[in-house]
């Protein structure tokens, strides 16, 4: 026979055997395979009945000095295992009490000894027990009911009837002879105890396979949790004893509570994504416009799907999304309504300047031809007729003149309009930045993204009970970087900071610019020891990758205040004694980290 070591593989090959062999499957049958295909033994040494004779000791009455006396002897007996002692020990008890008159204990507890050592086809040791556990526990503390119930079940086992009739018969009516008593053959039911006693080990295989096949296998992604799962898939395996099971049963409530989270998670995970999707849907009839814009959309949703995807970046792909398409649709609408104004007025002045110019030099022309008949004019009618002619001219002229007054008027106000509504979008666009979350230069949160990952990352803290630190980073000396090597040299090492901050923090670290040369992290999940390493970490971080300013190397320092979130903490309480632990750096000689 191959040898199994898993007990599934050993439970599925009993079944095969039961079914080949033909052999009901009762919990006994299956034992016995069970034993046989795991290669174990079948425990056959009758155990010594200590629970049951306990019971028996603590069910006899204790009113007299020689009463108590025997419940201590006893008590003696069955915790040395000696079952000749207790016989003996309570028999002499009860000669001595006389117990003519009482119940025949001691004669019943022979019998029981008795029957218990003796070899009963279909009774094992094991549903003795059982009868014995059912019938102490259901007879209460009277010593008839109890004395009357044992001798009914001896009886029962002197006659080879097995547990689960005994449950049938009425324990008073025990004179009744039993009728399928010596039918072991068929399988007989077993009682509620002793059948989830059997169970219990299928349950706790199913139970180790649930865990391992189902859940570890779902839960790739939380690598810690998965692992959990295997352990306790193990130790659910192994656990026998109540103490383990208890164990058991409360790291798998723990386990459970992590498993909600985790589904709590991906909900949020699954509704972030479901909205960046509506999103971009939304406006894409908006961006076809331009292909330029739609491929940026479609870049910056590329990049993030290439991460390892958390509520973080997707919080982060969808705050940059609508800015864009924000800004976008602002700078659309000006640029095109500016152009339409341009062309406009050059379309006015260009039909202007033609009309002007034919009209005047058509006029030159008649004046001329005027002038010609003036010099060539004999008589003062002929005269007169010239100087109409000139006149009416001239008129034509003069209305030509107002009209091109008119329209250049006309057109002067409308650029002016124009020019009004350009300076209104660029202030709406002002605003609207106002409403942006990143800070233009570094690329990180601004203030006003901090404020919204701040209320986020508390709230979640909150949630899950979980330490929240904030640290406040103010670049040394910063103006004297600024003033030495010029503005945009402070800008590029703003630059640089800020990437290294972001580099080297943990993806679940928020990054924020949080004024001029200062920078707030937010550490979920942190203790402060452990924020203050990290924020030592991203120093040391700043002395191996140098900031380069035309090709020299530059080193830039940094002080920082470190506190964890406090009961009753807002954002600006915790982020003002960040601000006074990193003024405490400062004052005791910067590039430090201070603890609040
Ligand atoms: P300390 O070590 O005490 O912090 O000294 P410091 O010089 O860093 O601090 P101070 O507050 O005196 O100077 C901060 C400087 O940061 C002044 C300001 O010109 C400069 N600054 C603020 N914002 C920017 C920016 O966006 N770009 C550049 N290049 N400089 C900036
Ligand atoms: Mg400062
Ligand atoms: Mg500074």
């Amino acid at each position: 026979m191959p040898s199994f070591s898993n007990p599934t593989e050993i439970a599925r090959e009993t079944f095969r055997l039961l079914a080949t062999r033909r052999i009901a499957p009762t919990p006994e049958h299956y034992r016995t395979v069970y034993h046989e295909v795991a290669g174990t033994r079948v425990e056959e040494t009758p155990a010594f009945p200590a629970e049951q004779l306990k019971s028996i000791q603590q069910a006899l009455p204790r009113a007299t000095p020689a009463q108590m006396r025997l419940a201590r002897e006893l008590e003696q007996t069955v915790k040395e295992g000696n079952l000749d002692r207790y016989s003996t020990t309570l028999s002499e008890f009860i000669k001595d009490q006389g117990a003519a008159e009482s119940l025949p204990w001691g004669e019943l507890i022979n019998s029981l000894l008795r029957e218990w050592d003796a070899v009963q086809t279909g009774i094992t040791q094991g549903k003795k027990r059982e009868a014995l556990d059912h019938l102490f526990s259901s007879a209460g503390n009277n010593a008839e009911t109890l004395h009357n119930r044992l001798q009914s079940l001896v009886r029962r086992w002197s006659q080879g009837m097995r547990s689960e009739e005994e449950s049938m018969v009425d324990d008073d009516n025990s004179s009744e002879a039993p009728t399928a008593a010596s039918d072991t053959k068929t399988a007989p039911p077993t009682t509620p105890a002793s059948r989830a006693s059997e169970l219990l080990p299928q349950m706790r295989d199913l139970l180790a396979f649930a865990l391992e096949k189902a859940v570890a296998a779902q839960i790739v992604e939380a690598p810690e949790l998965a692992s959990q799962a295997k352990d306790l898939a193990t130790a659910a395996r192994k656990a026998n004893s109540i103490q383990e099971i208890e164990e058991l049963l409360t790291e798998l409530k723990r386990f459970a509570f992590r498993l909600e989270l985790l589904a709590d998670d991906r909900s949020e995970l699954r509704e972030g994504l479901l909205h960046l999707l509506q999103l971009l849907i939304e406006n894409i009839s908006e961006l076809v416009v331009d292909d330029h814009w739609l491929n940026g959309q479609i870049a910056i949703v590329r990049d993030i799907v290439g991460q390892p995807l958390s509520l973080r970046t997707i919080d982060d792909a969808e705050r940059r999304i609508k800015e864009v398409i924000y800004k976008q649709g602002q700078l659309k609408h000006s640029l095109s309504e500016a152009k339409d104004a341009l062309k406009a007025m050059l379309a006015g002045f260009v039909d202007h300047l033609a009309d002007f110019s034919d009209s005047t030099s058509e006029y030159h022309d008649k004046i001329e031809v005027c002038a010609k008949k003036i010099s060539a004019a004999n008589d003062i009618n002929e005269l007169a007729d010239v100087v109409q002619e000139v006149m009416r001219e001239t008129r034509i002229i003069q209305i030509n003149a107002q009209r091109s007054r008119d329209e250049l008027h006309t057109t002067r106000q409308r650029v002016h309009e124009t020019e009004q509504r350009i300076s209104e979008l660029q202030e709406e666009l002002d605003k609207a930045s106002t409403l942006v979350r990143h800070d233009q230069l570094t690329g990180v949160l601004n203030r006003r993204g901090l404020e919204e990952a701040f209320e986020k990352e508390m709230a979640r803290a909150e949630r899950r009970k979980t330490p929240l630190c904030v640290a406040l980073l103010d670049i040394d000396n910063f103006k004297k970087l600024n003033d030495s090597l010029g503005h945009d040299a402070g800008d590029a090492a703003l630059i640089h900071l800020a990437t290294l901050v972001r580099e080297t923090m943990r993806p679940q670290d928020t990054v924020a610019r949080f004024g001029g040369e200062e920078f707030v992290i937010i550490l979920p999940d942190t203790s402060v020891e452990d924020a203050q390493k990290a924020v030592v970490r991203l120093q040391r971080e700043l002395t191996k990758r140098f900031f380069l300013h035309n090709n020299e190397k530059q080193l830039i320092t940094f002080s920082a205040g470190v506190t964890a979130l406090r009961k009753d903490d807002n954002q600006a309480s915790v982020t003002k004694r960040a601000d006074e632990a990193m003024y405490q750096a400062k004052q005791t000689g910067k590039n430090r980290v201070v603890c609040a």
